[in-house]
């Protein structure tokens, strides 16, 4: 027990690195550790320099705070946070002696691309073209990171580029395969970037959020995945005679991040101030996917397909695209660049691709087939009461014609769905002679009630 206690409360312990109180560095970076105190220690570089300037005797705290506190970027810790523990989620995992970077999936065992996609399929309907690509773009990537660099031919990394509607399976698409793959994962969304005063460090929060959910274990979050929705909101506005500083410089800012790079990130927390300990994270091999919806894309591509018709001898056919279902697929960079994204930017995002906006009998399926759909969810909860639940094709097609209305994809479903399903989980227990329920059209047009069947009716439920 008292060894417990021991181990939870000793920043000494095995698993994790000393971290320099006073430059943040960790020992693996700043050499051996001085212990200061409980959970305290300054490396050998910090005392050297300490003790310098104490000699030197000019040292004068107060004036020091002075002239520096209106200076971004110079942060001086307090003394007091020194007696401090270090939290664990700030904790750096630590490597053991001789270990070698183990790659997170084996070059055997990384799965072949139409194996990923039969488990995608398992979860996302539809998108049949988008779970290809990334199949495939993640088969390569992580076949490149098994091997670090095939001979002397270095080959690109995959990051991708989706674009597709709300709702239609972006962000559901890469947990699923971070999930399937059992690589970390770190969301992030691309509006957040800019709102920060200081940039450049923002940008790297990302990476930072990488190492959290790869349990601060450095190896493990060099070979995760970094998705960043909402790309398209840092596109360069058009037409702007001043420098966008908002869009513009956050692609900028990210293109060395997309590229790999040494990023020193802050452990645990989201800025770098004084008492978080740094990690220096490398992103050559984290696989970088950027998602968004990109509206009003379709008219540039409209425009681009317009002029190339014009040109030719169907000039007469100036709104032949006005109906043109899925547009989108035909995006090219170029139409990307004119919406505002940086040539540097696309570089780096060399595998694009789109998703479909949903339809109504896709949205029919997302509520019915998917491993986990949410129809089965209440199945399976309504059942652990011995109620049998069931849905009408008619009243499955009037859930997705209300979500349809609402334009926001399957998004919708769960919200539309949880409205009505309030009442039913709150009456049905009270009684316990129902044995199945079913939801008609009816019910959730309100129109109607749910059919409600008796066990005494000689149902057994199962
Ligand atoms: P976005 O494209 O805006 O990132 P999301 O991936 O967040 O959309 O989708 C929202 C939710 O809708 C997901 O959590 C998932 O449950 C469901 N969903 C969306 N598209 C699909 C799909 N193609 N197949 C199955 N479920 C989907």
């Amino acid at each position: 027990m008292a060894e417990d206690v021991k181990n939870t409360t000793d920043n000494n312990d095995d698993e994790y690195e000393k971290v320099c109180s006073i430059c943040r560095r960790p020992e693996s970076k700043a050499g051996k550790m001085i212990q200061m105190g409980q959970g305290m220690y300054v490396c050998a570089d910090c005392m050297q320099r300490s003790m310098d300037t104490i000699m030197k005797g000019d040292f004068n705290y107060d004036d020091m705070m002075k002239f520096t506190k209106d200076i971004p970027g110079i942060h001086f810790m307090n003394m007091a946070d020194l007696t401090g523990e270090i939290p664990e989620r700030q904790k750096i995992k630590k490597k053991k002696a001789g270990e070698k970077r183990v790659p997170l999936i084996d070059l055997k065992d990384i799965p072949a691309p139409h194996k990923i996609k039969e488990k995608l399929d398992e979860y996302v309907i539809g998108q049949e073209y988008a779970k290809k690509v990334i199949s495939v773009a993640v088969y390569n990537h992580y076949k490149r990171v098994a091997t670090d660099t095939m001979d002397s031919i270095e080959i690109e990394k995959s990051n991708m580029l989706m674009i597709g509607p709300t709702g239609s399976g972006k962000t559901y698409l890469v947990k699923t395969l971070a999930r399937l793959l059992d690589v970390p994962l770190a969301i992030a969304d691309a509006t957040s970037l800019t709102e920060a005063g200081y940039i450049g460090d923002d940008i790297e929060s990302v990476v930072s959020k990488l190492l959290a959910a790869a349990g601060n274990d450095v190896d493990k979050a060099e070979q995760g995945i970094i998705f960043i929705d909402e790309i398209d909101k840092i596109a360069k506005k058009k037409e702007t005679h001043s420098r966008d500083v908002s869009g513009e410089s956050v692609q900028q800012g990210m293109l060395k991040l997309l590229e790999g790079a040494d990023i020193e990130v802050p452990v645990g927390s989201n800025s770098k101030n004084a008492m978080v300990p740094l990690v220096t994270v490398n992103t050559r091999n984290i696989l970088f996917i950027c998602g968004g919806a990109f509206p009003d894309l379709e008219e540039i591509i409209k425009e681009r397909l317009n002029k190339q018709a014009s040109i030719g001898f169907m000039a007469d056919l100036k709104d032949k695209y006005d109906k043109e279902e899925n547009l989108i697929s035909k995006v090219t960079i170029e139409d990307l660049r004119k919406y505002g994204m940086i040539p540097e930017f696309l570089g780096r995002l060399p595998v694009v691709f789109t998703l479909e906006a949903l339809t109504k009998d896709m949205l029919v399926k997302i509520l019915k087939e998917p491993k986990n759909a949410i129809l089965k969810q209440y199945e399976k909860l309504l059942e652990l009461d011995e109620v049998k639940l069931e849905f009408d094709d008619d009243a499955m097609e009037a859930i997705a014609e209300k979500a349809l209305e609402r334009k926001t994809g399957a998004r919708a479903l769960r919200s539309i769905i949880e409205d009505f399903m309030l009442d039913i989980m709150y009456e049905i227990p009270k009684d316990n002679n129902i044995g199945k329920v079913t939801i008609t059209r009816a019910y959730i047009e309100k129109t109607g009630g749910p059919l409600i069947e008796t066990r005494t009716m000689g149902f057994l439920p199962g």
